[in-house]
């Protein structure tokens, strides 16, 4: 679950400057280098680099997206339109049809059109949901997009949403609190509904107790690479705790966690190759502090979870 498909045009000048700032920050090195060097590092995932890294990494399948940042005042509209980046990804995704699914990227706030381009993503492109990226600057409760969670409930297509903090000045953690999630599914008990990055470190155990109290809520675990590689035992014990936290209503949370890598963000702190096995060696890892993991459990989080709720089956 989540890795992203990448292309020059999927976002302005603007976006590509302020990342260039905030990487060369982040890496040590000059912003020219960054525009260089790692920017068309970026750019150069696409459909064959992502295949290749699967390949590596013994990934059967993934679901891949794009995302919609071109609403958000201080990066403005990508030289392609949001249907146009859409249509990119789902062109190249076709061409693997078992192996790679998509997700439609948009932001809410397109109203009409947005529904619009949904029914086309679904319909005509066999994209598999809808994917938002509220930290553009939405809360997604926010009733004037009901409408959209009404066709994809129509759609039968699940809601995927990031929850986590970001770093990417200038988008905002705070539209990423899962807490405006439960409002959604407390209106939309039709509607599944995804949190990406399960929240994070701040939100984690918020989106447990939605998953407890929302039987349509899910998660999936990409970016937790980052507390593998820094606190594995923080991570093991607390992985442990949530697959045995009673749920209220609804299935057992073990069914509702899903694998996720966010490919290619994230490879420098863990390659997705090494992220793979790790979490498939769990209950070995977690022998050393004396925490009990059943293969089977793993198991479900890295594929049967995803399957399910994507109907990939
Ligand atoms: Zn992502």
């Amino acid at each position: 679950m989540h890795g992203h498909l990448f292309h020059k045009n999927h976002a302005s000048d603007k976006f590509y400057e302020i990342y260039a700032k905030l990487i060369a920050k982040q890496m040590n090195l000059s912003i020219e280098q960054v525009r260089e060097r790692v920017i068309p590092m970026l750019w150069a995932c696409d459909i064959n680099a992502h295949v290749e890294a699967m390949d590596e990494a013994g990934i059967d399948k993934a679901v891949v997206m794009a995302v919609d940042w071109g609403m958000n005042e201080d990066v403005g509209e990508a030289p392609w339109s949001i249907e146009e980046i859409n249509k990119q990804v789902y062109e190249q995704v076709k061409e693997y049809p078992d192996k790679i699914h998509a997700l439609c990227a948009v932001d809410p706030r397109r109203g009409e059109k947005a529904i619009q381009l949904v029914e086309k993503a679904v319909q005509e492109w066999d994209m598999k949901g809808v994917k938002f990226h509220p930290t553009a600057g939405y809360y997604p409760d926010d009733p004037a997009f009901y409408p959209l969670y009404e066709k994809c409930v129509e759609l039968d297509i699940p809601l995927c949403s990031h929850t986590a903090a970001t770093i990417n000045a200038p988008f905002m953690s705070k539209f990423a609190n899962p807490i405006y999630l439960d409002t959604v599914a407390a209106k939309f008990p039709d509607l599944k509904i995804l949190m990406i990055h399960f929240g994070s470190l701040s939100y984690t155990m918020n989106c447990v107790e939605i998953m407890a109290c929302r039987p349509n809520v899910h998660t999936e675990f990409s970016g937790y690479q980052a507390h593998a590689t820094t606190m594995p035992d923080y991570f093991l014990k607390t992985l442990r705790y949530i697959l045995d936290a009673p749920t209220l209503i609804g299935p057992p949370i073990r069914e509702k966690l899903m694998f996720g890598t966010d490919w290619p963000y994230l490879e420098t702190i863990m390659d997705q190759k090494t992220w793979v096995e790790w979490f498939n060696n769990i209950p070995q890892l977690a022998e050393t502090l004396n925490i009990k993991f059943k293969q089977r459990e793993i198991k479900y989080i890295l594929a049967k979870n995803a399957e399910k709720f994507f109907n990939l089956k």
